[in-house]
């Protein structure tokens, strides 16, 4: 897919609206639009990258901010409370969204998510 039609780029370039949480130098922090705890957020790589299988030896520094930006989150929860941190990688994981993402779960039990 071009990054001119990836979704995740669009809401990035602010052609299509998002509910942005955060944002650092490396990555965008929105709510997902279908959430499946009370808090859903995705940690989007502001690079278009496919999958983690494409994140170069260049790209250590976004993987940095993406652990860094779920850190900041946990910390900044509205309700302190644990939290899952999941990325699907390649269609038979789930990916339905082919420019990486980071989901971050919380707000109740979120052990079977
Ligand atoms: P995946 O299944 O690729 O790991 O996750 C993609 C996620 O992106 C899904 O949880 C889905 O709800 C979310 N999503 C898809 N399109 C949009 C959108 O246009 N806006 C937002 N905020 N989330 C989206
Ligand atoms: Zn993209």
């Amino acid at each position: 897919m071009e990054h001119n039609e990836c979704i995740f780029c669009k809401i990035i370039r602010n052609e299509i609206p998002s509910t942005i949480i955060a944002e650092s130098e490396q990555v965008l922090v929105i709510k997902d639009i279908n959430p499946k705890a009370p808090v859903h957020y995705l940690i989007i790589p502001k690079k278009h990258i496919k999958d983690i299988r494409e994140f170069h030896e260049s790209d250590r520094h976004i993987a940095g901010d993406i652990l860094f930006m779920a850190r900041q989150l946990a910390n900044d929860l509205p309700e302190p409370g644990d939290f899952k941190l999941v990325s699907n990688n390649g269609p038979s994981s789930g990916q339905c969204v082919f420019h990486s993402h980071f989901h971050f779960l919380s707000g109740k039990k979120v052990i079977d998510i």
